[in-house]
């Protein structure tokens, strides 16, 4: 109905088609300079960039609503680092008015990603109904020799590309359609398939993840956005579904690397899912535990800095004397915590509810307590 509206107004408009043109050209400079970025805080981790990544997005050249460049305004205004358009080859609702190649939503994407710095990845979504279901293909070089009938021929072409293969939204038409399968099993052992899209929008799909875990493959979260994508600020529990990724550098060919080694963890509703080896390390960076700043024969009281994105719960100290602190995002709670809590190695026993190792599993590890920074020795020249 909106889109209705706006292109009755358009209609009227050419009319006045001089004064018109004026006023567009002046409202795109204006809606141009106007794009304001807002940064995801997520740490790097140490000796890795951490970048925000969506490896699914729709545009009009398929079945989305937007034409390829909004994506990159999107992702600029959202604080992300690198999106893929993953046009689908076989569904293109819109084929009668925009017939084209299809690399041409990536170039026009592209265009705009250099202006915006922007990665942008050359995708599409290889789209056949469930089972086998959906699969991404990523950093392609030309998308077109995939548009062929035979289903594994497809990703003979793919890889033959180098391309990183996904199996995305594993459960969406539900567990039974969405098992890992006979297609699945026959892309795994040739080496076909590289990553499960365990999130999806608002869904996440426990069988899926469960999937990736027992061949190790990396987990991905993604938007497989359509529609427009508003303008209001994200919360902790409402932003896009996404997927960081740990990159020696923030380029596409260390984004490539790092899918292929599988450093990836998705951000889904507030919470961080992925593999323990990334999970640990990043809550560590996530959270600063100050030194006691108060204590007494029981307790012990330290501020407690939420570096991240998600509004944290942390279990904090062993069984039985355990203390729950909820940290939002980019805030600093003191806590007061049981003296059982301190052990003499300088940690702290922590469950991080956010943190999500495997379905129903959050990550259990140990926090270390920060060390106090020396005081300057020297006084600033001239005091
Ligand atoms: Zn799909
Ligand atoms: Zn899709």
């Amino acid at each position: 109905m909106a889109r209705f509206t706006i292109y009755r107004g358009f209609l009227s408009m050419r009319r006045h088609s001089g004064s018109v043109a004026i006023l567009v050209i002046a409202c795109l400079a204006v809606v141009s300079e106007a794009q304001t970025r807002r940064e995801i805080r997520f740490p790097d981790l140490p000796g890795q960039r951490t970048l925000k990544c969506d490896f699914h997005t729709h545009t009009a050249f398929s079945d989305g609503d937007v034409w390829p460049h909004v994506r990159i305004n999107e992702a600029w205004r959202e604080g992300l680092d690198v999106i893929a358009i993953t046009d689908h080859i076989e569904y293109r609702p819109h084929k009668n008015d925009i017939n084209a190649d299809h690399n041409r939503p990536y170039e026009i994407a592209a265009a705009r990603a250099k202006e915006l710095n922007i990665l942008v990845i050359k995708g599409t979504e290889i789209t056949r109904d469930t089972p086998p279901g959906h699969f991404n293909a990523l950093f392609l070089e030309d998308i077109n020799p995939l548009d062929t009938k035979d289903f594994y021929e497809v990703f003979n072409r793919a890889t033959a590309q180098k391309a990183f293969i996904t199996w995305n939204h594993p459960s969406w038409l539900g567990v039974e359609r969405g098992k890992w399968g006979e297609a699945q099993t026959r892309l795994f052992e040739a080496k076909q398939l590289h990553a499960v899209e365990i999130c999806n929008g608002d869904e996440y799909y426990p069988d899926g993840h469960q999937s990736a875990i027992e061949r190790g493959l990396p987990v991905l979260g993604c938007s497989d956005v359509h529609r427009p994508l508003s303008d209001r600020p994200a919360t902790a529990t409402e932003h896009r579904t996404m997927t960081l990724v740990f990159a020696k550098e923030r380029s596409l060919p260390a984004v490539r690397e790092a899918l292929f080694a599988g450093r990836t963890v998705a951000w889904y509703k507030n919470q961080l899912i992925g593999p323990e080896n990334l999970l640990a390390p990043m809550l560590a960076a996530c959270v600063e535990i100050r030194p006691p700043h108060h204590q007494n024969k029981d307790s012990a009281w330290v501020e407690i800095r939420n570096l991240c994105e998600l509004d944290l719960t942390l279990e904090l100290g062993p069984a039985g004397s355990i203390t729950r602190a909820n940290i939002p995002a980019g805030a600093t709670n003191v806590v007061r915590l049981s003296v059982k809590a301190l052990s003499a190695d300088g940690s702290i026993a922590c469950k991080a509810s956010n943190f999500i190792t495997a379905p129903n599993t959050v990550l259990q590890t140990r926090l270390m307590i920060a060390t106090p920074k020396p005081a300057p020795t020297t006084s600033p020249a001239g005091i």
